[in-house]
């Protein structure tokens, strides 16, 4: 360990030349406030000590280089390289320093473009310079950390424990620190790509994501896509971050199940329509995933937008009478005795939600709820496992051609109108006129016919 200065020009040469790394994948994220951005500045002005920035510096051969991870201070050095014009924050302004004026001792301030004015400079004697060379105390650590015993420990953990500016960790930040990897990395993709639908659909808030709460939801779907069902969601998690071996195979087939899913749900409530119902609600929205993922891995029929939008108008009504319900009986539990039939059936549902919600049981019968409704109510039919029809079709369909004319035209259903080829038995090919990927059987002859291969094959491009 080195305990040293860099001033804070040393510090903006380093971050230009990429050194420093401000969001090691343990680090949390900004927690600041203007206020206190504010305090640090004048800090800096007014000759008050602020805490040392802890790095760990390691050599990062591919770029044949030094980088210091911030252990501690990232607010502090954001601030400063904001300051300075050098790092974007979001939802933050450009900040000016309160400082008491040598001449007047009154309150003053200046932003950074200030402080590089020949006027200012003339009246408060090389204010740029000074700023620029004001040391900053910097705590370093190099290569592998060792304890007393000589014992290795992890950077990130002590990233956990040193945290010494801001709130106290909460459980998944400290998961968010101490586990990276694969499957870790994936949550970290998917938050980035759905980040901005699910705050459409209000199943998430910018606080959820600013504690990494969504990327805990994720990984808590993806779970589930691993799984195959629903899990006992928080420690599964933490079992396959902590100790599964992920495969890069495994990790694409969690991605594109969870893909998949997502995509269903957008096709079942257009135009972001999911946040007037209640599967906004993380746990409902839980289980409506869960259901569709099995319904998907059941192989049935995904992408007919018809019967998605049925499902979905169905699902919107669900979730009104529902809501009507719920907010009818306001007792915990809602009873038998004064409920219609209709109401009966929903019950269930509602006394799930109102509980904890989480339990197992619980969830089992909002799970068994939906899956009765919407497998045997919209989502009929699973997919046949045949992609393309018996060898025999093609000979079979043929002969039924011959039977009626010596000279068969390309039937051209599709969008290729001015195919008016003949057919030639070396040139035909089998098509679905049902599609296969839209649930059209390969079993069923009445589902087959003859096409021109140029046909077939535009047909297959759709
Ligand atoms: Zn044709």
């Amino acid at each position: 360990m080195k305990c040293y200065t860099k001033t804070i020009a040393e510090i903006r040469d380093m971050y230009d030349n990429r050194q420093i790394e401000l969001d090691p994948p343990y680090q949390r994220k900004p927690a600041w406030k203007t206020k206190q951005r504010r305090l640090l500045l004048s800090s800096l002005f007014n000759g008050i000590p602020i805490p040392a920035l802890i790095f760990h510096k390691h050599f990062i051969s591919k770029k044949m280089k030094d980088v210091y991870d911030v252990l501690d201070g990232k607010q502090r050095l954001e601030t400063i390289l904001h300051f300075i014009g050098k790092k974007e924050l979001k939802d933050e302004d450009e900040l000016w320093v309160d400082f008491k004026n040598p001449k007047t001792d009154k309150d003053d301030y200046l932003y950074f473009d200030d402080l590089r004015l020949k006027t200012v400079n003339k009246e408060y004697e090389n204010i740029l310079e000074k700023f620029l060379q004001y040391p900053i105390p910097i705590i370093e650590y190099e290569g592998d950390l060792s304890d007393i015993f000589g014992r290795n420990v992890a950077s990130k953990e002590v990233f956990v424990r040193i945290n010494s500016t801001g709130s106290p960790l909460k459980k998944n930040e400290i998961r968010h620190a101490l586990w990276s990897g694969l499957f870790f990395e994936l949550g970290t993709q998917l938050e980035k790509k759905y980040k901005n639908l699910f705050l459409r659909w209000k199943v998430i808030s910018k606080t959820d994501l600013d504690r990494y709460l969504f990327h805990e939801f994720i990984l808590e779907l993806c779970t589930a896509c691993f799984e195959g069902n629903y899990t006992d969601k928080r420690k599964k998690l933490d079992d396959l971050l902590a100790q599964h071996k992920w495969t890069k195979k495994e990790i694409k087939k969690v991605q594109k199940t969870f893909n998949k899913v997502i995509t269903w749900i957008k096709e079942i409530f257009p135009d972001d329509l999911i946040k007037v119902t209640r599967f906004k609600n993380k746990s409902d929205f839980y289980s409506l995933f869960i259901v569709l993922l099995k319904l998907e891995q059941k192989g049935y029929v995904t992408n007919d937008k018809k019967t998605n939008k049925i499902a979905g108008r169905f699902l919107l009504t669900f979730s009104k009478q529902t809501q009507q319900l719920d907010s009818k009986y306001s007792e915990k539990v809602i009873t038998d005795i004064k409920l219609s039939e209709h109401e009966k059936k929903l019950a269930p549902y509602i006394n799930s939600t109102r509980q904890a919600t989480d339990t197992q049981r619980h969830r089992e019968i909002r799970d068994s709820y939906l899956m009765s409704v919407l497998k045997d109510g919209f989502f009929l039919k699973p997919k046949d496992t045949r992609r393309s029809f018996d060898k025999n079709v093609r000979d079979i369909l043929w002969i039924e051609l011959m039977e009626k004319t010596d000279r068969p035209k390309c039937p051209n259903p599709t969008r290729n109108k001015k195919c008016k080829k003949y057919l030639t038995y070396d040139d035909t090919q089998v098509d679905h006129k049902r599609p296969w990927s839209k649930g059209g059987s390969s079993k069923k002859i009445g589902n087959a016919q003859l096409l021109c291969s140029t046909c077939n094959s535009s047909k297959g491009d759709r």
